[in-house]
């Protein structure tokens, strides 16, 4: 079949944490990149668990990315030639990256994003949701509950705070079922270590 128009569209890829959205995301862009298609690749300055200069799984894939610190500036970063562009930890950006996204589409780019649907509380994280409704694609990625072995879609705190955006991996998070989710639990030891 072929289009009058080439198309650009949206592909989202969400879940919890450890669910496999990075390894996703790094899966497609790298068949992009073996079909020979201009690829660019962004992360936010937020994250900086592992190196600074890629999106990395934890499973310790890797690819090269641009480290950006708004949506300004990754639209400011977009090669006009690139073909496919991926987002990683799309949460962290603010709220301009879904019209980033609409606008890169229009211009006939396949744009992939992967990133947290739910916050440490279980509550949808802007500008996830927000995506989640103009992507075309939407994946939704269930990690393993570390209690029971259950798909999990809820990421669990495990340290003190009540801050939306604590950046961690395993030494501050846990995936869980919704049965074994605790959504107070991070804010209450807060307040408990405040006493
Ligand atoms: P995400 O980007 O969604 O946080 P990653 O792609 O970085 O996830 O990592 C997924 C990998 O994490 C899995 O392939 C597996 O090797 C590892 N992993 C560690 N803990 C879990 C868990 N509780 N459930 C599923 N995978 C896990
Ligand atoms: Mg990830």
């Amino acid at each position: 079949m072929s289009y009058q128009h080439p198309t650009g569209f949206i592909e989202l890829i969400c879940g919890p944490m450890f669910s496999g959205k990075s390894e996703e995301l790094i899966r497609r862009l790298r068949r992009a990149q073996i079909a020979r298609q201009r690829v660019q690749v962004f992360k936010s300055s937020l994250d900086d668990r592992y190196d600074e200069q890629q999106i990395v799984s934890h499973s310790e894939q890797a690819l090269k990315a641009v480290v950006v610190k708004s949506s300004d500036e990754l639209m400011g970063q977009v090669d006009d030639r690139v073909e496919v562009v991926g987002i990683d930890e799309v949460q962290f950006f603010d709220d301009g990256i879904v019209a980033a996204c609409e606008k890169m589409a229009n211009l006939g780019k396949r744009v992939i994003v992967a990133g947290l649907d739910l916050d440490y509380r279980g509550v949808p994280f802007e500008p996830v949701p927000q995506l989640m409704a103009v992507a075309e694609y939407v994946t939704k990625a269930l990690a393993v509950c570390s209690r029971c072995g259950a798909p999990a879609s809820r990421s669990q705190r495990i340290t003190a705070s009540d801050e939306r955006i604590v950046v961690g991996a395993k030494d501050s998070y846990e995936a869980r079922c919704r049965h074994h989710f605790e959504p107070d639990f991070s804010t209450q030891l807060a307040m408990e270590l405040d006493k």
